[in-house]
């Protein structure tokens, strides 16, 4: 089954039913003839809104308003994507380090090994506190920018 569409139904009197309508001057016959037809009531809702005044004036902010946050937002969304890298090398380090911390804890080592031990994971926790006093001072000094 094809549907088709149907043209909307069409009434010789639409066009004296707009013109009433925008004057506001409507003759009884015309006015009696809207409640028998459908198309020309539509149209006549239709003519009158259109033949109101808008209530309201558009409120459009200024441009250079619009501009200035444009600006901040543009600025906020750069200093975003580029601290990313850092705040991502911050997550490995503190990952590394809890990694570290509990591989020494969970795994039993013979008692010879802790001095070698102690100090790779010495130099290891000092670089990782270093990198990150060093990541955080980066961080800081671009908020300061
Ligand atoms: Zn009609």
């Amino acid at each position: 089954m094809k549907l088709r569409m149907q043209p909307p139904p069409h009434c010789d009197l639409e066009g004296d039913v707009a013109q009433a309508a925008r004057s506001g001057q409507w003759p009884a016959e015309l006015r009696a003839h809207l409640d028998s037809c459908p198309s020309c009531a539509d149209t006549a809702l239709v003519a009158e809104f259109l033949a109101q005044p808008p209530e309201t004036e558009a409120a459009v902010p200024d441009a250079g308003l619009l501009w200035w946050k444009a600006e901040i937002r543009r600025r906020l969304e750069a200093q975003e994507k580029a601290s990313a890298p850092i705040r991502w090398a911050e997550g490995a380090v503190v990952t590394a380090v809890l990694a570290c911390l509990a591989y020494f804890l969970l795994v039993p080592l013979p008692l010879d090994h802790w001095p070698w031990i102690a100090a790779v994971f010495s130099v290891f926790t000092l670089g990782a506190a270093g990198s990150w006093l060093f990541l955080t001072g980066e961080r800081k000094a671009g908020a300061r920018k």
